[in-house]
C-alpha cells in the first residue's frame, strides 16, 4: 500500500471517530444551532445519559478526577473535547460566556484526566501528551478559546498563561503537532501581543467595565494614610496576623541582602494612630524569615520547624511557649521520616498554615534537607499537643502521587466556613533551587502550581478542585484571605516565574511575571450541595457552583509578590501589607528604589458587606493609582505623572501643562480645587 493511501485510510478513520469534526462543519457554514445539537448529541453519547457533562466543581468525591474520563480511548477523548470546545464557541456567538467557561473547563479536565490513566504518577510539571495530532489540536483550541474570553473579561493574566503553557509545553511533539491548523498565526500573534501587556496592564483598567457579574465584581483599592508611619516598614517574608482589630507584624527583610527584621509591631485598624513596638521576638534565631503566626484562643503561635513551639499570648503581651510531642508511626517512615521528627534540621519556612478545630495544620514549604519544597501535611493538636502526619513524603518522592497535592512552597490557603475543609491553591515547586541542596527534581526554572486542593477533615481525603469560573493565572507567593463575614476568599498579586513579559519600546524581556490583579472565589455551601443530575443542554446560565471572580478594580498596589491579605473578621475589613518587586519590572520615577513595599491598603468589594457605598466609580477612574503610576485626570494616560499644585493638595495629576489647561475646569469643580 502506497503512503499516499495509507493516509488516506488513516483520514478517513479519524472523520469516523471524531464526529465533532461534523459539528465543526456545520459551524462554519453559519448553520450554529444544528451544530449546537450535534455537539450536545455526541457529547452526551460519549458519557452516557446519566453523567452529569460539564461537571460541576466541589461535588462528589473526585473532583477534577473523572473515573469515565480516565478510562476514555485517545480518539475518544479528543472527539469529547471537540464536542466541548464546539459547545464553547456557540455559546461564545450567543453571549453565555460563563456556561463557554464551564465547557471549556470540561476540555481542559479531559485532557488533565489523560495524566490519571499513566503508567506511573506523574508530577505536574511533567508534559504529558499523547502522539495524537487532534489531541494537541482540541487542547490548544480549547486554550485559544478560553485565552480570547480570559482577554474579553480583562483577566490578562489567565489569558497569556492559558495560550502560553499550552504552546510551550507541546513544541517538544512530532512533527505531525505542527501543522498550520494544529499551530494558527492568529494564535502566534496573540501571545506576542499578550506578552508585552502587565496583568493588570494600566491602559486598560480605566476603561473596564463589568460584562458579566457572574464572572466579575467591581472592588476598589484605597490607600490608607497611617499617622507616624515608621520608616523601617519595607519589607517581605514577614509573619502577620489580625486579632481584635489590630495588625500584627513580626520579621521579614527589606532586601535580599538585608536588614533582617526581628522585631514585632502592631497597628490599631480602628484608630490608625501609627505602629507600637512589642516584645521582640525572644530566641536567638538567625533570621525571622517565611515563618507563620496564627492565632488560636488569643495566642499567636509560631511554629519553627523545632519541637518547642513558641507563642505571643495576646492579652498580656508576652512570649512564651509549648512543647510537643511526635511518636512516627511505620507509615510515617515509609515517608521519608527519619530520627524521630518529620522536619529535617528542625526547620520550616515558606509553608501553608490555617488553624481549625483546635488543631494547626501546615502544608508543605521548606527545611532543613529541601529547597524546593515539600508535600508534607502534618497536624499539631494545640490541645495535647501531639503532631500527627496526615499525608505526603518528607523528601519528593521520584514519582508523583495523585492522592495529594504536589511539592511546594508558598502556596496560599484558607478553611471553609463549616471549618471542616483545608483549602491549598497554587504556589511553586522551587525547582532551580534543587542544585543547592543537591536534590532531585531539579530545572532551570521554578514551576507555579495552577491546581486547587481541598482536605476533608472527617474522611482524611483529598480532593483536587475543580477551579471554576473566571480565576487567577497559575502563581506563587500572592496575597490570599478568607473573609468570613463574606464567606469568600479574596486573592491579590503574586509572581509567577515561568511566564514570561516583554517591553519590546523599553527593549526589555523578562522569564516571570509580577501581578497585581485581584480575584474573589465563592464556596460552595456546605449547607445547599448542587445535586450531580444530568444536564438539561448546553447553557449551564442557572447552574449553582463554586466560582472564581475578577475584582475589578480602577486603581491597584503596584505589581508585586509576598504582600499579605488579612481580613478582621470583627468588621469584615480587609487589609493588605508589604512585598517586594523587580524594582527593573516596575520601572518608576528616579526616586524609586527600593523594592519592598510597607503600604497598608483596603480592599472594597460590591458585595453586601464589602464597605463598596460611597465609593465615586467616575471619580475613582481618573484619580486612583494604577500600580506605580498616576494616571493623568484629563487624558486618561498612565505614567509618572506630577500632581496639582493647587488647593486640592494632589488630588488629581496631570500628564503636562496641556492637560493641566484642557481639565482644569472640570478638576476645579469637582475637587474644589483653586490656584
Ligand atoms: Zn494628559
Ligand atoms: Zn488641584
Amino acid at each position: 500500500m502506497n503512503a499516499d493511501i495509507a493516509q488516506r485510510l488513516q483520514d478517513m478513520a479519524e472523520q469516523r471517530l471524531i464526529s465533532s469534526r461534523e459539528g465543526d462543519t456545520l459551524f462554519e457554514a453559519g448553520k450554529f444551532d444544528s451544530a449546537k445539537k450535534l455537539y450536545w448529541e455526541q457529547a452526551i453519547k460519549i458519557v452516557g445519559s446519566n453523567h452529569r457533562i460539564p461537571a460541576i466543581a466541589d461535588v462528589g468525591d473526585g473532583g477534577e478526577r473523572i473515573e469515565l474520563y480516565i478510562k476514555l480511548g485517545p480518539y475518544q477523548r479528543a472527539n469529547l473535547m471537540g464536542c466541548c470546545t464546539g459547545l464553547a464557541r456557540c455559546l461564545v456567538r450567543e453571549g453565555d460566556i460563563d456556561s463557554a467557561l464551564a465547557w471549556l473547563d470540561e476540555a481542559g479536565s479531559l485532557y488533565k484526566n489523560s495524566y490519571f490513566a499513566s503508567e506511573k504518577p506523574l508530577y505536574d510539571w511533567i508534559d504529558y501528551n499523547l502522539d495524537l495530532p487532534e489531541l494537541t489540536y482540541q487542547r490548544l483550541r480549547a486554550c485559544s478559546i478560553s485565552s480570547d474570553i480570559f482577554l474579553s473579561l480583562g483577566n490578562t493574566g489567565a489569558a497569556m498563561q492559558r495560550l502560553w503553557n499550552a504552546n510551550s509545553s507541546t513544541l517538544g511533539l512530532p512533527p505531525a503537532h505542527h501543522t498550520p491548523r494544529i499551530r494558527t498565526k492568529k494564535d502566534r500573534e496573540k501571545i506576542a501581543t499578550l506578552i508585552t501587556l502587565r496583568h493588570p496592564d494600566p491602559s486598560l483598567t480605566s476603561s473596564l467595565t463589568l460584562k458579566d457579574p457572574s464572572l466579575q465584581v467591581r472592588g476598589s483599592w484605597l490607600k490608607l494614610h497611617i499617622k507616624n508611619q515608621l520608616r523601617t516598614l519595607s519589607r517581605f517574608s514577614f509573619a502577620t496576623f489580625i486579632w481584635n482589630s489590630h495588625l500584627y507584624i513580626a520579621g521579614g527583610q527589606k532586601d535580599s541582602l538585608g536588614p533582617f527584621y526581628r522585631d514585632f509591631l502592631c497597628l490599631d485598624l480602628v484608630k490608625l494612630d501609627g505602629w507600637r513596638a512589642l516584645p521582640d521576638y525572644p530566641r536567638l534565631a538567625a533570621v525571622f524569615l517565611n515563618w507563620d503566626m496564627v492565632v488560636h484562643e488569643d495566642k499567636a503561635y509560631l511554629v519553627t520547624g523545632k519541637p518547642r513551639v513558641d507563642f505571643f499570648d495576646l492579652k498580656t503581651e508576652k512570649w512564651g511557649f509549648i512543647t510537643t510531642t511526635y511518636k512516627a508511626t511505620p507509615e510515617d517512615k515509609k515517608a521519608g521520616v527519619v530520627g524521630g521528627w518529620p522536619y529535617p534540621g528542625q526547620q520550616l519556612s515558606s509553608s501553608a498554615q490555617q488553624v481549625t478545630k483546635g488543631k494547626l495544620l501546615i502544608f508543605g514549604g521548606i527545611h532543613g534537607m529541601t529547597n524546593i519544597g515539600c508535600n508534607l501535611f502534618m497536624e499539631l493538636d494545640l490541645k495535647t499537643k501531639v503532631w500527627r502526619r496526615l499525608s505526603g513524603y518528607v523528601m519528593p518522592p521520584p514519582d508523583g502521587d495523585y492522592s495529594c497535592p504536589g511539592p511546594r512552597k508558598s502556596a496560599s490557603s484558607w478553611v471553609s466556613r463549616d471549618a471542616n475543609r483545608f483549602y491549598l491553591l497554587y504556589g511553586q515547586c522551587d525547582r532551580n533551587g534543587a542544585s543547592l541542596k543537591g536534590e532531585p527534581h531539579g530545572a532551570s526554572d521554578a514551576f507555579p502550581f495552577e491546581d486547587m486542593w481541598s482536605w476533608d477533615l472527617t474522611t482524611e481525603k483529598w480532593r483536587r478542585e475543580r477551579r471554576a469560573g473566571n480565576p487567577p493565572s497559575c502563581r506563587s507567593e500572592m496575597a490570599c484571605t478568607y473573609n468570613s463575614k463574606l464567606d469568600k476568599v479574596f486573592v491579590f498579586g503574586g509572581y509567577s516565574p515561568s511566564i514570561p513579559t516583554s517591553f519590546p519600546t523599553k527593549n526589555q524581556e523578562f522569564h516571570f511575571s509580577y501581578y497585581a490583579d485581584t480575584f474573589m472565589f465563592s464556596p460552595p455551601d456546605p449547607a445547599s450541595p448542587t445535586a450531580m443530575v444530568p444536564s438539561t443542554g448546553p447553557s449551564q446560565k442557572n447552574v449553582k457552583a463554586p466560582k472564581w471572580k475578577q475584582v475589578l478594580t480602577r486603581g491597584f498596589p503596584t505589581y508585586r509578590c509576598q504582600a499579605r491579605l488579612m481580613s478582621d473578621s470583627i468588621t469584615g475589613k480587609m487589609y493588605l501589607y508589604g512585598g517586594y518587586t523587580n524594582s527593573d519590572y516596575v520601572p518608576s520615577r528616579k526616586s524609586y528604589i527600593s523594592r519592598s513595599f510597607g503600604d497598608v491598603w483596603q480592599l472594597r468589594v460590591d458585595e453586601p458587606g464589602g464597605y463598596f457605598e460611597g465609593i465615586n466609580l467616575d471619580e475613582e477612574a481618573r484619580t486612583a493609582k494604577v500600580g506605580p503610576w498616576q494616571r493623568c485626570f484629563n487624558c486618561g494616560d498612565s505614567g509618572p505623572w506630577k500632581k496639582c499644585g493647587g488647593a486640592c493638595k494632589g488630588q488629581a495629576f496631570f500628564c503636562g501643562s496641556e492637560c493641566l489647561k484642557d481639565g482644569w475646569k472640570e478638576h476645579k469643580k469637582m475637587h474644589k480645587c483653586h490656584k
